[in-house]
């Protein structure tokens, strides 16, 4: 098992997009995750 490091995240990683800001799709390309806008970021309602 290789550790990783834990980098200092600022803001907590989509969960949908796994913080990618994007889906890949099988068929090839990928797909804007809509829950963070293609941010990666969880957006939190304020
Ligand atoms: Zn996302």
């Amino acid at each position: 098992m290789k550790s990783q490091q834990v980098a200092k995240a600022a803001q907590e990683k989509c969960p949908y997009c796994e913080g990618k800001g994007y889906f890949q799709l099988l068929l090839g390309g990928s797909e804007t995750c809509c829950e963070c806008r293609g941010d990666g970021h969880h957006q939190k309602n304020s």
